[in-house]
């Protein structure tokens, strides 16, 4: 495995120069996989003069050229899945089957996706509004984009931010989590196999507080895109507003599940413990609300108890293994605290509720989780968890059930579970999120666009809505007539 140089400036691999260590490790096992030397400010300016540098020459490129070598691109990640789907495993602690199943197919359709919308980028037409000229809309690359991204989905969110960038004609320079950098930095290495200029992608891999403010408040980042933690995003926004940069915001999530008495119960009991412990609960759309109504409450509870205490904890590389590790001790530590505070508030914890032990006690890996009885006030119902746990409460009428779905600041995801058509139809239309599935939860698409409403944040991530983020709309009014029509001259002043 080739993880040493965590920064990748200008198509070249290496460590940063901030002065400060740092350990990458497996979170399931605690072993370190590599030690490095994070990036500083110098070494941000460096990435970001690399990709002002090469913005003339991309931002020219021909949709069909950009496209070409994107799609050299999505064979050269083609050919290194495997490296991918490993590294990613170890380091973002994921079971080879979500690496190999989800994320790193999901990063290869990505890229493909983009390289095909590059092709389609263009204005919304071009029309004559005015007797004597003709109106025609440039869409234009920003320029040189910052992005900064979490560490639960390192590849995909890496992707997220890069391909809609890179596909529009921009640049960029992403900072990963210090946490995940490993396949950031391999995502890049392979655009430049496929003959993606040098400058283009840029990774700096360093702390928020170091690299990331200083990206953020760099004055040639003309964009700043952010994933993360509402928190983070908060002091993200209020530092760009120094500069008057354009932000796009994705954040934190804290998705309702409604299953309605109409609901197929058994396919709602798999979707909540599918979408309550994928990536063991670390996604910004995992269910973490359920709530059911009262004739199915019961049941439902104890179903999920069964199933999830089914899924099997274990060695990231066993293919047999559904869940593995939490990113770290410290947020696993974090898990068990707020499910101590709901237990302590009065919440019943149906399974789950510990640490994994055993075999299992040097790694961040936390049992999945069902709870019961909580307020809908209390932390663990308002709050993001991001941990394998799942909070089930009864409702009685739909617009209990609706009022409680929005009944928190975040509007990210959401899921409705009804037999019923018309069910289904207010739910879609009532439910504050920018996504809302109809007896599914999880399942994304590179045509489609993700992203929040309310606390979540602002703007999209994939389909051909994200290229309204990385792209200027300009007007062109041409005079098409050539004759002596009465100019804006002769309208303003006195002829003479
Ligand atoms: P985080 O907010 O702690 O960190 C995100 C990134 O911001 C990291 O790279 C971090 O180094 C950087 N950062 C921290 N402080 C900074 C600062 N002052 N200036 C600039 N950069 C700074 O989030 P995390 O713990 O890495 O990830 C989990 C969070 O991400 C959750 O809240 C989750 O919901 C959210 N998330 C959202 C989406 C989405 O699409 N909405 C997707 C994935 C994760």
């Amino acid at each position: 495995m080739e993880t040493s140089g965590q920064q990748f400036i200008a198509g070249k691999r290496r460590s940063g120069t901030s002065g400060e260590q740092y350990a990458v490790t497996n979170p399931a096992t605690g072993e370190v996989l590599v030690t490095e030397t994070l990036a500083g400010a110098e070494d941000v300016d460096e990435a970001v003069a690399a990709a002002r540098a090469a913005f003339a020459e991309w931002s020219r490129a021909t949709p069909a050229e950009r496209s070409e070598a994107m799609l050299r691109w999505a064979d050269q990640l083609d050919a290194r899945a495997e490296e991918l789907a490993r590294v990613e495993s170890v380091n973002a602690g994921k079971p080879i089957r979500l690496t190999e199943g989800f994320d790193v197919p999901g990063t290869i359709d990505n890229v493909r996706f983009f390289a095909g919308a590059a092709r389609n980028l263009e204005g919304r037409g071009s029309a004559e509004y005015s007797a004597e000229h003709t109106s025609t809309i440039r869409r234009e690359p920003i320029g040189v984009i910052g992005s900064i991204a979490p560490w639960n989905y390192p590849l995909q969110m890496a992707a997220w931010k890069v391909l809609p960038a890179v596909a529009a004609g921009n640049t960029i320079v992403l900072k990963p989590s210090e946490l995940t950098s490993l396949t950031s930095v391999l995502f890049a290495e392979a655009a430049q196999e496929a003959g993606i200029p040098d400058g283009v992608i840029n990774i700096v891999t360093g702390t928020g507080p170091v690299a990331g403010q200083a990206l953020v408040t760099h004055p040639d980042v003309a964009m700043v895109s952010f994933t993360g933690s509402t928190a983070v995003g908060r002091q993200v926004a209020a530092q760009a507003a120094g500069s008057v940069k354009r932000v796009h915001l994705e954040l934190g999530g804290k998705a309702p599940f409604v299953v309605f008495d109409d609901a197929d119960l058994e396919a709602a009991a798999r979707g909540a413990v599918a979408g309550a412990l994928i990536n063991a609960g670390q996604d910004c759309t995992a269910a973490t609300r359920a709530y059911v109504q009262r004739p199915l409450h019961e049941a439902f509870v104890a179903r999920v108890a069964v199933l999830m205490d089914d899924v099997r904890l274990g060695p990231l590389d066993d293919p047999a293994t559904d869940m593995g590790s939490l990113i770290s001790l410290k947020q696993r530590d974090k898990v068990a605290a707020m499910v101590e505070a709901a237990r302590r508030a009065g919440a019943t914890v149906v399974c789950g509720g510990r640490a994994a032990d055993g075999a299992f006690a040097g790694g961040a890996y936390y049992e999945p989780t069902l709870i019961t009885d909580a307020a809908q006030d209390s932390a663990i119902v308002q709050q993001e968890i991001f941990g394998p746990v799942l909070v089930a409460l009864p409702f009685d009428t739909d617009d209990e059930a609706l009022r409680l779905a929005n009944d928190t600041p975040y509007g990210l995801a959401a899921s409705a579970w009804t037999s019923n058509v018309f069910r289904a139809g207010r739910a879609s239309r009532e439910i504050q999120a920018g996504c809302v599935w109809i007896n599914d939860h999880i399942p994304i698409i590179s045509e489609m666009p993700h992203g929040g409403y309310k606390a979540s944040g602002f703007g999209k991530d994939m389909s051909a809505y994200s290229f309204d983020e990385y792209t200027n709309i300009k007007h062109v009014m041409s005079e098409i007539t050539g004759e002596q029509h009465k100019p804006w001259h002769d309208v303003i002043f006195t002829s003479r």
